[in-house]
């Protein structure tokens, strides 16, 4: 049994234990998910679960998304001229880098080598100085991708 599907398995037992009804449908969209590090929007969580359940209703996929970000299962990326994409990944939150032509979102990982653990100085001082309790923070980073500026130059 891999990482993803230990902690799906995890999250059924709580949903369960909130008295939440585990239906295929929702099955299928905590899979598409959590099993996803293309930090989907709502549109393609629904078009890769019509595939198996051509009938669900977008509200469903919208109440599930919901109830994933309540849980703290999933984050969610906002972009002021589309709608949200989510990340599933279960990782702390990390910053991102963004494509302003294709709307790619990546992970920065492993940040260590370039200032990982700059960010966590960086936000004690914020905590010092706004004595904010910070427990989350939002880095996103825009750009161009390698595949647009190649595209773009043709
Ligand atoms: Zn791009
Ligand atoms: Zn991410």
């Amino acid at each position: 049994m891999d990482n993803s599907e230990q902690r799906i398995n995890k999250l059924i037992f709580r949903l369960r234990g909130n008295g939440l009804r585990i239906t295929p449908q929702r099955l299928s969209i905590i899979k598409i998910i959590l099993g996803n590090k293309n930090h989907l929007s709502v549109d393609e969580i629904f078009e890769k679960v019509k595939r198996n359940f051509p009938m669900i209703g977008l509200a469903t996929v919208y109440k599930t998304i919901s109830l994933l970000k309540e849980m703290g299962e999933i984050s969610e990326i906002n972009f002021h001229n589309q709608g949200a994409r989510y990340d599933g990944s279960g990782e702390p939150p990390h910053p991102h880098v963004i494509c302003s032509m294709c709307n790619t979102v990546e992970d920065l990982d492993n940040l260590t080598d370039i200032g990982g653990t700059y960010i966590d100085k960086f936000t004690k001082k914020i905590n010092d100085r706004t004595r904010y309790q910070i427990n989350t923070y939002r880095m996103d980073f825009f750009g161009i991708c390698p595949k647009c500026q190649i595209e773009n130059n043709q």
